[in-house]
């Protein structure tokens, strides 16, 4: 591989890190800054993922009954055994979707 240039390497990063954006979309959305993406013309609330975690449950879809976000400490307790008084619920802001669709890219495509 010594004639890969790093224009190359740096196409092959931006795919998979597009691939993963859309696999993860709610996951990643706090790694991008918005300055970053208005500097790639991409929307500043999504990254152009025309999507938006819910705040609510954090993009799992579930909620505690309380209505406080499921963790991953709250998964991990429960693999290994633990019992646990939090019951899951889905969450009733994003009707267990995780998401929801970005309002910033519904008026852009509406104008
Ligand atoms: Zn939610
Ligand atoms: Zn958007």
């Amino acid at each position: 591989m010594e004639n890969i240039t790093a224009s190359e390497v740096a196409g092959l990063g931006v795919g998979a890190f597009l691939v993963l954006a859309t696999v993860a979309a709610p996951k990643i959305d706090s790694l991008i800054s918005s300055s970053q993406r208005s500097s790639l013309g991409m929307c500043r609330k999504c990254g152009d993922l025309k999507m938006v975690a819910c705040s609510t449950c954090k993009g799992t879809g579930l909620a505690k009954a309380g209505g406080a976000p499921f963790t991953f400490l709250d998964d991990l307790y429960q693999s290994v055994g633990g019992e646990t008084e939090v019951t899951r619920v889905k969450c009733s802001k994003c009707r267990a979707k995780g998401h929801f669709h970005c309002p910033n890219c519904s008026k852009r495509q509406s104008l």
